[in-house]
């Protein structure tokens, strides 16, 4: 028999003032996973999150920590009650306790047992002989620690985690990223992260679900979210992307770069095809114009309006020649054309994702 998800959230939604703000969300996540929560500002991500924790009470829907009813129509356990750690950005360490009581405060038996639990954690996320210290006394990062290891001393079954790494400075968020997960991941928690941040959630997640309006849109692995995206939204959401415009003739759909098919569209309809700017190739066509290829497609003339090195890419933006239209390229560092040079761009077509437009009109 395999084990319940430590965490199920059942078709859950929350309204507030009628407007639905978590509008019949599911999710489940198991022991030793990191599921995030990924979505714009306002999406309803910390209410998601505020309901799994019991803070919040959802309108309907059923809250499950393994298998057990923590949250329905009838009954609500309160957040003392369920077995969940609590990390949050703001979610500030008490400063007149030092590094030890603050670990321990949650923990119940006698002093000294709550003492041995405090330093075994402080060891774990390497801090160890900080226990005598005051918070003001500690860096941003090592706080950040001081409060995973806080959240983690009771052992919960889940951790809850609203973006509690943006208050730290780049370099440092990393760094505490990596080491908070290998710590999660070592004790087995299953994790519900929340954050805005794309690459936070494909930095630390297994599997991310992307939010909008209260809802989830997609679930999956990073890679796939990434690569697979379900709308031009969901694309434009985890990175930057090329729009390319196109109208169906034919069961297909013309365009700079070659023919796309699209038999399930009817004539007449507008696409976009959706490409990042890693899939676009730049060429100098020194030799003239790359021949075209099935994997590449036709390539299309157009000249260079920016290049810029950025560390271990290049930026590369190009005027389309058809159209006008303009279309960045992200390309290996030591590769920088100059402005106003004349190049070939070309796609990687395994990596286009052409969606019928909502709206029928172009927009540039
Ligand atoms: P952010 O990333 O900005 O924190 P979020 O995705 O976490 O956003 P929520 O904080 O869940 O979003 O808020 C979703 C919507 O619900 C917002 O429009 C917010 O104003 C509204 N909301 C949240 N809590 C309440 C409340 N107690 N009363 C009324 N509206 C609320």
């Amino acid at each position: 028999m395999t084990a319940p998800p430590r965490l199920a959230l059942d078709r859950v939604a929350r309204t507030f003032d009628g407007v639905a703000v978590v509008d019949d969300l599911s999710l489940e996540i198991a022991a030793g996973e990191v599921l995030c929560l990924l979505g714009p500002s306002g999406c309803g991500k910390t209410t998601t999150l505020r309901i799994a924790a019991g803070v919040e009470r959802q309108s309907s829907g059923r809250v499950l920590l393994e298998g057990v009813v923590v949250s329905d129509a009838n009954r609500h356990e309160p957040p003392e009650r369920r077995s969940v750690g609590l990390m949050f950005q703001d979610f500030a360490l008490f400063p007149h306790l030092d590094i030890a009581a603050n670990i321990a405060f949650g923990l119940s038996g006698p002093k000294r047992e709550r003492g041995a639990v405090a330093e075994r954690f402080l060891e774990r996320v390497g801090l160890k002989g900080f226990g005598g210290k005051y918070p003001h006394m500690l860096s941003g990062g090592e706080q950040q620690r001081v409060a995973l290891a806080r959240a983690l001393a009771p052992n919960p079954r889940v951790m809850l985690m609203d973006e509690p790494f943006s208050g730290l400075d780049n370099r440092l968020r990393d760094a505490v990223r990596d080491q908070a997960l290998s710590i999660l991941k070592a004790e087995g928690t299953a994790v519900l992260l929340v954050t805005h941040d794309p690459e936070e959630a494909m930095r630390m997640a297994d599997r991310i679900a992307l939010m909008r309006k209260g809802r989830i849109v997609q679930t999956g692995a990073p890679y796939n979210v990434y690569n697979r995206p379900v709308d031009r939204e969901a694309a434009s959401f985890l990175s930057d992307v090329n729009v390319i415009h196109g109208v169906v003739r034919n069961r297909q759909t013309d365009t700079p770069f070659g023919l796309f098919l699209t038999p399930k569209l009817i004539d007449g309809a507008d696409v976009e095809i959706i490409v990042r700017p890693e899939h676009l190739k730049v060429d100098l066509g020194e030799n003239g114009p790359p021949a075209a290829n099935v994997k590449t497609g036709v390539p299309a003339a157009g000249t260079v309006v920016r290049a810029r090195f950025v560390g271990a890419e290049s930026l590369i933006e190009v005027r389309m020649e058809h159209d006008g239209a303009r279309l960045i390229s992200t390309v290996p560092g030591a590769f920088l054309p100059e402005e106003g040079a004349r190049v070939w761009l070309s796609l990687r077509r395994d990596h286009c994702h052409l969606f019928p437009c909502r709206v029928q009109s172009h927009v540039s």
